[in-house]
């Protein structure tokens, strides 16, 4: 075995796959500009630093479970002129998850809930912070099936621990009191511990019939709303706007449903 090749495995031995692969066109690149030993050495780890930094953000964007990636800088705000671009771009700078504080996307089908949730979420996920974005029934469903099991309190406490859990698409199928009660556990757990992005088309004076029982709602909305940046986003549906101008080739996850229609009928939920 070569010095080369030796050297190659040993780095790997020690996960330093980065310098591995890269120290012998690195020394050469040296020896020719006749960089120092040290700068040399700091260039190899400043590399390895930078693709494990990489991987671990990666690691942590596969386990959030995004339904789809979509960022800050492909959000419109022109197109949502009700919406405070500066208000969301505060947000981005993620004091909110240091404060537990929630945030609440509240508006008809379309105009961009579920887009800012992901955006705020990568923006987390790029700080290191524990990500999980879920829809909310699959999170009712999985919190039952945990009571099922007898596992609650082991779900309970992974969710408490996340940094940072998005709960999409609340409001849309009405709870009994079983998931009702569960909502409002975890709420309890995470509040003034670690922040909820909630994304819902239910204005809060709703909630009663959402959680089918007034007293949980206020109980669950005194929680959410006690640290909270609320959105009412009430302007027009962006997949509406693509369906109706020809001019823009179709683009493929915006389909229109009748939420929509009936959407760009109602803007005011408010
Ligand atoms: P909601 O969750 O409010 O129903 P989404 O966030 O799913 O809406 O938005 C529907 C689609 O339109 C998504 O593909 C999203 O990326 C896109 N979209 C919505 N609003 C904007 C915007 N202002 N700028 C760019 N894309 C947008
Ligand atoms: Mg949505």
């Amino acid at each position: 075995m070569t010095e080369i090749e030796r050297l190659k495995t040993q780095l790997k031995r020690l996960s330093l796959h980065t310098m591995a692969a890269i120290f012998e066109e690195e020394a050469q690149t040296a020896a020719k500009s006749q960089m120092s030993y040290t700068a040399f050495l700091a260039r190899l780890v400043d590399e390895e630093i930078a693709a494990k930094t990489d991987r671990s953000i990666n690691a942590r964007i596969a386990k959030a479970r995004f339904p789809s990636i979509k960022t800050l800088e492909s959000f419109d705000f022109a197109f949502q002129p009700g919406l405070s671009a500066a208000r969301i771009k505060e947000l981005a700078q993620l004091g909110f998850l240091d404060r537990a504080e929630n945030v609440l996307l509240v508006g008809p089908p379309g105009v961009g809930k579920t887009h800012l949730a992901i955006a705020l979420g990568l923006k987390a996920c790029a700080a290191k912070k524990r990500v999980l974005f879920i829809h909310s029934t699959a999170l009712l469903d999985q919190l039952i099936a945990a009571t099922v099991d007898r596992s609650l309190g082991a779900k309970l406490d992974f969710l408490a621990r996340l940094d940072l859990l998005i709960c999409d698409e609340l409001g849309y199928m009405p709870m009994d009191s079983q998931r009702a009660n569960l909502f409002f556990q975890l709420v309890s757990r995470r509040y003034e511990k670690g922040s909820i992005i909630l994304t819902t088309n239910k204005p809060f004076a709703d909630w009663g019939q959402v959680f089918g029982d007034d007293v949980i709602a206020s109980a669950i909305l005194d929680r959410l709303l006690h640290h909270s940046h609320i959105f009412a986003i009430n302007g027009p549906s962006y997949r509406i706007r693509d369906k109706l101008d020809r001019s823009k080739p179709p683009q493929e996850d915006k389909g229109v449903t009748s939420d929509d229609l009936a959407a760009s009928n109602s803007s005011h939920l408010f």
